[in-house]
């Protein structure tokens, strides 16, 4: 899943999150502070890189997923990915792993938003430091869901935002050619109200044809 900081990723994902127990999600960043913080060697093969905000050798990012897809539990019926992949021999590594795990990855899902839109959503924004949700205006105080103190996410800063839509731009045009070309690429409109960009988010996730883990499998 990819798209431009400010499309509602997160936001969706975590209201999917919510009502889907059967759905996990993978992001490199989170995963591998997590091995890490368990002192796990290829945790601390990747913690200083990953505390540098440095992108991490293709290699170490392709063990480091099929250590995600071996811990995997069998409750789990649909991995979101994030953050993975972001080049294309990534992608390579990605659908060659997917295989040998037994593991079906048909969907590509970027939601997409204008970069001026995406640049006074998150400019506005504020996230709760209680229950991580967004609200998409600096008004609140406090959270409408948990009432946790709202902030300004921590590389919501111009100079974050930049580097966040570069870094977005410099890679997506690959990765939707290169899924484009297999018949898994699904776009959601991030322009529409939040609520419409969810269910559309889930319906490009639960679609019959992207449900990527069959129970059975692991
Ligand atoms: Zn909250």
């Amino acid at each position: 899943m990819s798209g431009p900081p400010g499309a509602g990723k997160s936001t969706a994902l975590l209201a999917l999150d919510r009502h889907h127990p059967d759905l996990s999600r993978f992001g490199v960043r989170d995963y591998g502070l997590r091995l890490a913080a368990a002192g796990h060697p290829l945790g601390l093969a990747m913690r200083e890189a990953l505390l540098r905000q440095e992108l991490l050798s293709n290699e170490l990012v392709r063990l480091e997923f099929a250590h995600f897809l071996d811990q995997l539990s069998t409750e789990v019926g649909l991995v979101v990915l994030e953050g993975y992949p972001r080049d294309l021999p990534q992608c390579d590594d990605l659908l060659r792993t997917a295989l040998d795990w037994g593991v079906r990855v048909t969907g590509f899902v970027v939601v997409t938003v204008p970069d001026d839109v995406a640049r006074s959503r998150v400019a506005n924004r504020r996230l709760c430091t209680g229950c991580g949700a967004t609200t998409a205006g600096p008004e609140a105080a406090a959270c409408p869901a948990c009432g946790g103190a709202m902030v300004r996410r921590r590389d919501d800063t111009a100079v974050g935002f930049a580097r966040r839509l570069a870094d977005y731009h410099a890679i997506v045009d690959d990765l939707r050619a290169y899924f484009g070309e297999r018949a898994m690429l699904r776009e959601v409109d991030g322009t529409r109200p939040a609520d419409e960009v969810r269910a559309a988010i889930r319906d490009a996730l639960y679609a019959e044809d992207t449900v990527s883990l069959p129970p059975a499998v692991r």
